[in-house]
């Protein structure tokens, strides 16, 4: 399952700052990975934001002493922080731990930090948390914008948003799905079908049914009267079948009907 955050961290700052920070986030309703997140000494850093961009939608660094002085190349954790670059969003959210001097030190040796925001660390993991908080709902606001669906014009080729019911190009109709004329037009054949089907098996067939078919059908089924209610209710019945065929056939359909 996908979790909002993946804390990259030391194991040494598990404690102080990991777990602390996770619980912060935990009461703002957000998910993480902690534990899994935990980058052993010889790790390969890029794989580990990697495996966490894979299983959750930002990866918060704690960058420390004790993170920086791992026996990491420079240019992998450069490599890391740069990823976002390349995406065009934040997904990488460095939290900067230590004294003043320690910071400094940090940024001195990633001079990309200077240019990113980071979150420096004071021990209050709540202020943290919710800067981490502002983020992602700032993130999710964006991605949840309604997307717009365009269709293009079918006689002029002029592009056109979903819902529109006239082409800007051409001035026709734009119509989705069936029309009002198919939908009566389907009713009518139907019926104007199962009319002479039912006429010709009642009345024509039973003079011809010995010699086509070799038995005698009697006229009107042999029910008299009775027979046509029963060829009306298979009328009603056929002609709201075949509209509701024609409907679901043309659900799909979004066509242009050009302007007479
Ligand atoms: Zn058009």
């Amino acid at each position: 399952m996908k979790k909002d955050i993946f804390i990259c961290h030391a194991s040494e700052d598990k404690v102080s700052v990991a777990r602390p920070l996770a619980s912060c986030l935990a009461q703002r309703g957000l998910t993480y990975w902690v534990d899994e997140a935990e980058i052993s000494a010889g790790e390969s850093i890029t794989e580990r934001v990697n495996e966490g961009l894979k299983v959750s939608d930002f990866v918060v660094v704690i960058l420390s002493r004790a993170f920086m002085a791992k026996p990491w190349p420079k240019r992998e954790l450069w490599a890391v922080l740069n990823l976002e670059a390349k995406s065009g969003k934040v997904i990488i959210i460095p939290i900067l731990v230590g004294t003043q001097t320690e910071v400094d030190g940090i940024v001195e040796k990633l001079p990309l930090l200077n240019d990113k925001l980071f979150l420096p660390w004071n021990g209050d993991a709540n202020r943290v948390a919710d800067n981490i908080q502002t983020t992602v709902l700032k993130s999710q606001g964006l991605s949840h914008e309604p997307q717009v669906e365009m269709h293009t014009c079918g006689h002029c080729a002029t592009p056109f948003q979903h819902g529109v019911h006239v082409c800007l190009g051409c001035q026709g109709t734009i119509q989705y799905g069936i029309t009002a004329q198919e939908r009566i037009q389907v009713k009518q054949t139907t019926a104007v079908v199962i009319t002479i089907l039912s006429l010709f098996i009642m009345f024509i067939l039973p003079f011809y049914s010995e010699l086509w078919l070799g038995f005698k059908l009697p006229s009107m089924l042999g029910i008299g009267i009775w027979s046509f209610p029963i060829v009306i209710i298979i009328l009603l019945g056929g002609a709201f079948y075949a509209e509701a065929r024609m409907v679901a056939s043309k659900a799909h359909l979004i066509r242009t009907f050009r302007k007479t």
